[in-house]
């Protein structure tokens, strides 16, 4: 990296220690480069203002020219606040601080002439704008400082150290004057540079900062966001094939009699063309003799464990033994009431096991897996202990991994003896394909992205609180016809205990409406013990329950056939996969199914969206997208981990076409260079290296 880049921020003019110090505390700005790095969050045009009597649309971002009039303080403690008007030819507009008052105090003038910017909002039947952008108009011939405008964003806190869009906008318009093509040598290879038509480094940096025009922000843009998806990419795929020639594995070359048998004979129905797809992919994997280490995605009822069963049957075929875990009891007991009548037609010898499973029988089973004589074992994380030996473990698959933990991942290749077993997750979370593509970008991903034919779509209601009696009668009616219902409250962990509140009083209210003996109702959360909410989840799968009131600790894979209505309270609280989950409950049996959304009167614009979203779809990965637009890739359910996405411009709900771009360069660049190795990758190689540390966390299986 140049000198210059590389220099402290404190040296700059205006900054001094203790902005540099703040600046490196708050933002982990410590040098050039990272300010460099902070891209404007949008641009405005100088040259556009509106009147003060055309500001009229609540929530919307104005910028207008006007003057200074009146500036007091109001209220005490707390409500202390200060407020200014701002006229113009056409009218007045208030303005309203509630911090960083001092500091505005000795900065704005009144008489002045300002360029405001801000969101119009509506307090007391007025319209008024808080802590607007204030630049002062520019003196009668000098010229504007840029017709485009950066907009760098800040709080009220960096405000009162000084550091305010003011400050930025002067410090990277000097940083970027002086910045030189010797500072930031071209890392993307020539190639690239022609076929994408990419500007210099050196003007996307001025660009993103300083656009003279639209054009120049975009290409600035597009070359910014090509680099930083195409070393991602790279970075992703270059760990994923060194792993990949690393990691040697059984190599299943032989389809025998077991899959044959059960493909030709036991196998009820024909697989959908997704299945066979994925079917394929897996079987090209366990050939060769290196380690699979594959993703399977498939939305809820897409046919996930019929896959998994044949894939079980290939590692039989070999000679090898193979196991299938679940996140709960129950889960596991399902896949193995379901698999082992199957097994039993061909002859394979399974078992069950979890912590409910004990003494002799468990004892038993111990032996059957050591000595190779039990060929599949389904059960629970119970698997993972050391106890459990086998004879030749050649495969393991997991049901909904985001349930295990990455070291009880890392147990499971030491069961495999002498190499590790090969390895299957599955997830009926869609996760968009750009997100898949970044957070598993380094494993190998199968999609099933197709249902079974003939599912009946699920009829989705949205109702409120003036529907209640009506819910009651149609919860009735569905009881009588021998249906079951689920009733979900959501529970977050910040208002737990009036969530739990809430829940509890849901209880007792449908208890009213539903008395003993005629009904019976059940209660699963996430405070109860793990043996008593199984045996809660229990009697409703036995049918004993025909209400289950739960959170969303239900969500994930439990199959009642006989439940058809999903009730789902406070909707406007629950994240769009997260109801999607939810609505996958019902609609397994014959009977048409219903999910009820009870929502309250007033609701946010993102929570319609995502009611209106429910209501005309039931494609997971369409839904997926949606909650990715929605709220950002940060935040996807269960995703927390995607929060360290190290993308600053990128925006994975936007720029799926720039990241299949990058993602195929990527992988043309390894193919003919795979360890990046020649003279002209160097730069790309340093970088990659630099950036390993953070990258490893994401190494989802291994
Ligand atoms: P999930 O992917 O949610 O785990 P399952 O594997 O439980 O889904 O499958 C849901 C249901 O669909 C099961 O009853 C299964 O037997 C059935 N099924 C799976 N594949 C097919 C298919 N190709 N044709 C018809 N039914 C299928
Ligand atoms: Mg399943």
């Amino acid at each position: 990296m140049s000198e210059f880049l590389s220099s402290p921020i404190v040296y700059l003019k205006g900054v001094g220690p203790p902005r540099a110090a703040w600046m490196a505390r708050e933002w982990a700005i410590q040098r050039v480069e990272d300010l460099l790095h902070r891209y404007p969050y949008r641009h405005i045009d100088r040259t556009q203002f509106t009147p003060v009597h055309a500001c009229r649309e609540e929530g919307n971002y104005y910028q207008i020219k006007g003057t200074l009039r009146r500036l007091e303080q109001v209220g005490e403690g707390p409500r202390k606040r200060m407020t200014g008007i701002l006229r113009d030819d056409s009218g007045a507009l208030e303005l309203v601080w509630f911090t960083g008052i001092s500091y505005l105090h000795r900065y704005l003038v009144i008489g002045q002439e300002y360029i405001i910017y801000g969101r119009l909002q509506v307090f007391r039947d007025q319209f008024s704008m808080a802590h607007p952008e204030m630049e002062p108009m520019p003196a009668e011939g000098q010229v504007l400082p840029a017709v485009f405008s950066p907009m760098y964003s800040g709080t009220d806190r960096s405000a009162a150290m000084g550091i305010d869009n003011r400050f930025l906008r002067r410090l990277l318009r000097d940083l970027t004057d002086r910045l030189q093509a010797r500072d930031i040598p071209e890392v993307l290879p020539e190639r690239l540079l022609k076929a994408y038509r990419l500007v210099t480094p050196l003007e996307a940096l001025r660009w993103i900062h300083f656009p003279r025009n639209e054009a120049d922000l975009e290409a600035a843009r597009r070359r910014l966001k090509f680099e930083e998806l195409f070393i991602l990419q790279l970075s992703l795929l270059r760990m994923k094939y060194l792993r990949r020639d690393r990691v040697v594995g059984y190599a299943f070359q032989k389809i025998g009699n077991y899959f044959h048998h059960f493909y030709q004979q036991v196998l009820p129905f024909e697989l959908t063309e997704a299945q066979k797809r994925v079917m394929k992919e897996i079987r090209r994997d366990l050939a060769p003799g290196r380690q699979m280490n594959r993703l399977l995605q498939g939305d809820v009822g897409s046919g996930k464990t019929v896959v998994a069963f044949m894939t079980m049957l290939i590692a039989l075929d070999n000679g090898f033994q193979a196991l299938l875990m679940a996140p709960t009891e129950i889960l596991a007991r399902q896949h193995f009431d379901g698999l082992s009548s199957l097994g039993e037609k061909l002859g394979v010898e399974m078992a069950f096991l979890s912590g409910s499973v004990k003494g002799k029988k468990r004892a038993l089973i111990l032996q059957g897996l050591a000595s190779g004589t039990i060929q599949i074992v389904i059960g629970t994380h119970v698997l993972f202990e050391d106890a459990v030996e086998f004879q030749n473990l050649g495969l393991a698959i997991t049901d909904e991994q985001h349930r295990f933990g990455v070291e009880q991942r890392a147990r499971l290749w030491k069961k495999g003896k002498p190499l590790p077993p090969h390895i299957l997750v599955m997830t009926a979370t869609p996760i968009p394909r750009t997100l898949a593509m970044t957070l598993y970008g380094d494993l190998d991903i199968s999609v099933i992205d197709a249902l079974p034919p003939g599912r009946k779509p699920i009829h989705t209601l949205s109702k409120n609180e003036n529907h209640r009696l009506w819910l009651i009668g149609f919860m009735k009616e569905q009881i009588r016809e021998g249906r079951q219902v689920y009733v979900v409250y959501p529970i977050i962990e910040e208002s737990e205990k009036m969530d739990l509140n809430n829940l509890m009083e849901g209880f007792e209210a449908l208890a009213r409406e539903f008395p003993a003996p005629q009904y019976t109702l059940c209660m699963v959360h996430g405070k109860m013990k793990a043996a008593d909410k199984d045996w809660e989840m229990a009697r409703f799968v036995r049918g004993e329950a025909q209400i289950m009131v739960a959170t969303t600790v239900i969500e994930v894979g439990v199959n009642v056939p006989n439940a058809s209505v999903m009730v789902i309270e406070n909707t406007e609280r629950f994240g769009l996969s997260q109801l999607h989950q939810l609505r996958g409950r019902v609609g397994r049996g014959a009977d048409q199914a219903y999910c009820i959304l009870m929502s309250s009167f007033k609701l946010t614009a993102d929570s319609r969206e995502r009611i209106r979203t429910m209501l005309e779809t039931q494609d997971g990965f369409e839904i997926a997208e949606a909650d990715l637009r929605l709220r950002g890739p940060g935040n996807m359910d269960g995703k927390q981990q995607s929060g360290a996405i190290p993308l600053r411009l990128a925006d994975l709900a936007q720029d799926g076409a720039i990241l299949d771009t990058a993602r195929a360069e990527a992988m043309a660049m390894l193919d003919a260079d795979p360890t990046l190795s020649q003279p002209e990758h160097a730069g790309l190689l340093g970088i990659i290296l630099k950036n390993q540390d953070n990258l490893r966390g994401w190494g989802r299986i291994s």
